[in-house]
């Protein structure tokens, strides 16, 4: 179960990825492959291969509501080719009409990772360079790095208020010892993580690799807690008087717990207002706000909604102007209001003179990827330069690192002539499937079939994936040229 263990910043590998279902209800993508007209490949090779909640993302691409994608790069070193994957998922989900945003996070780097700020500056800008030269569209997309970015921070605040040190704890195993800025750091993702959606509620994905679930589930925990947002006081006009209030209130609960508001509705909070209790008071506690009513014995009574809950659907709000008929003109702009942004619910609050509550944030979906396996075996990583190929490797090197590359061939030609190959643990076929064989599946196919079938041998294997490397190699430096004056257009501070 070692291998389970989710560490956001540890070097853990995933032995067997079919676990993670069970054991952090990450659900399998090849549930969800058929509802996506044209997926990327690395979704029909099933090297993306969970998700949590994409559903929503998917509904969303489908009617053409608005969505968005989010990822975040830690400029520890070199970019290298198991970022890609992650490049081409932020790229594919923008060309299917998401907000695309990349960004950099330095912070993170300076705070969990030691990187000082001079290391930091030398890599953020050739994260964003080769994201580009991959396709990523600036001007229709966002780019942004954490320590220049204001609104990230103060949400990151915001955030940290509903955060406590014994989550911390239970979700990242920080101690005595963690230092601050690490903790900032983690509520500042989380504020990357819901950024997309501060200027209207959307669904969102997060493509990662499974060790970053935590940071995920996190930040859906925080979404649900700040989901809220307050258009409280425009029901102050509502007034009426003893008991005609206890009913309404009372039938108003009842219409906001119909069957299909699928979380707890902390709507109807006029607790809250009353006597100061707890703003946590629910529905359940219906009776007991009843209790306080009449215990309060304030008259007249000028319920107000506190927090909308996005779950609550539409039809229960329906429900709810039934319910108070006399009422349906402050209750229709109730509805209005329910489906709005924070920018909507801002400039709404200011037309009434209240303060805006929270943020009607959608929990954010996310998709999981297979990690490449190193070319010398075992995990790839950045700080072994033989078990990756960077990004900005030349491409005589780049060649050079799959000519040496492990595979999973047998001992002579003979054997493997008899016997096949092992595609399956072979890092050379993995850079085939994940890269080299690119849109092509007949092409990765058929390197799949000829291997296990024996006819193809590691050295013409090798030779002709080396050649295709330093031919991608060589293609991508190109384009970072290229796009080298689209990103100072696109005017973002990569240097602290
Ligand atoms: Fe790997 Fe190619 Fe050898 Fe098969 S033939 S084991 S895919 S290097």
């Amino acid at each position: 179960a070692d291998d389970l263990a989710l560490d956001p910043w540890g070097s853990s590998t995933v032995s067997d990825y079919r676990k993670l279902f069970d054991e952090f209800g990450i659900e399998s993508f090849e549930d969800v492959l058929g509802e996506i007209p044209n997926p990327h490949y690395l979704m029909r090779r099933a090297i993306i291969f969970g998700h949590r909640d994409y559903r929503r993302v998917l509904a969303a691409m489908r009617d053409d509501e608005p969505f968005a994608a989010l990822s975040g790069f830690m400029p520890t070193g070199d970019p290298h080719i198991g970022h890609k994957m992650v490049f081409d998922e932020i790229i594919w989900h923008q060309r299917q009409g998401g907000d695309a945003t990349a960004l950099i996070a330095d912070l993170e780097a300076h705070a969990a990772r030691d990187l000082s700020w001079a290391e930091i500056d030398e890599h953020a800008k050739d994260y964003l360079l080769s994201l580009l030269a991959l396709g990523f569209d600036p001007e229709a997309g966002t780019l942004y790095r954490q320590s220049e970015n204001r609104d990230v921070q103060d949400l990151g605040f915001e955030l940290g208020i509903e955060a406590n040190f014994s989550e911390f704890q239970s979700i990242y195993g920080f101690d005595g010892e963690t230092d601050v800025s690490h903790m900032q750091s983690v509520v500042t993702q989380m504020a990357d993580i819901l950024s997309p959606q501060l200027d209207e509620p959307k669904p969102t994905v997060i493509p990662v690799g499974p060790d970053q679930d935590p940071h995920v589930r996190f930040a859906r925990d925080l979404a649900a807690r700040t989901r809220y947002f307050g258009v409280t006081e425009a029901y102050a006009s509502f007034e009426v008087d003893g008991d005609d209030e206890r009913a309404l209130l009372a039938r108003a609960y009842d219409a906001l717990r119909a069957p299909d508001a699928d979380e707890t509705v902390r709507c109807v909070d006029a607790a809250d207002w009353l006597a100061g209790a707890d703003r946590e008071a629910d529905v359940d506690a219906r009776a007991s706000v009843i209790e306080k009513l009449e215990a309060a014995g304030k008259e007249p009574l000028r319920p107000r909604v506190r927090f909308l809950d996005r779950n609550a659907t539409e039809e229960a709000f329906e429900a709810l102007i039934d319910a108070v008929d006399g009422e349906k003109r402050v209750f229709e702009s109730h509805i209005d209001s329910f489906d709005m942004g924070r920018g909507a619910a801002e400039a709404l609050a200011r037309e009434v003179e209240v303060d805006h509550g929270g943020y009607g944030f959608v929990p954010p979906s996310s998709i999981y990827h297979r990690f490449m396996t190193g070319l010398t075996g075992g995990k790839m990583s950045s700080s072994i330069p033989a078990s990756h190929i960077s990004l900005l490797d030349d491409p005589e090197e780049g060649y050079d690192k799959v000519k040496a590359a492990t595979t999973g061939g047998r001992t002579s030609a003979e054997e493997q002539r008899e016997l096949g190959g092992e595609p399956d643990d072979c890092p050379v076929y993995e850079l085939y499937a994940y890269l080299l064989a690119a849109d092509d599946d007949e092409f990765a196919e058929r390197v799949y079939e000829e291997c296990r079938g024996g006819e193809r041998l590691c050295g013409d294997c090798k030779e002709q994936a080396a050649t295709l490397m330093r031919e991608f190699l060589a293609e991508h430096q190109e384009k970072r040229s290229e796009v080298e004056e689209r990103l100072e257009a696109a005017d973002i501070e990569l240097e602290s």
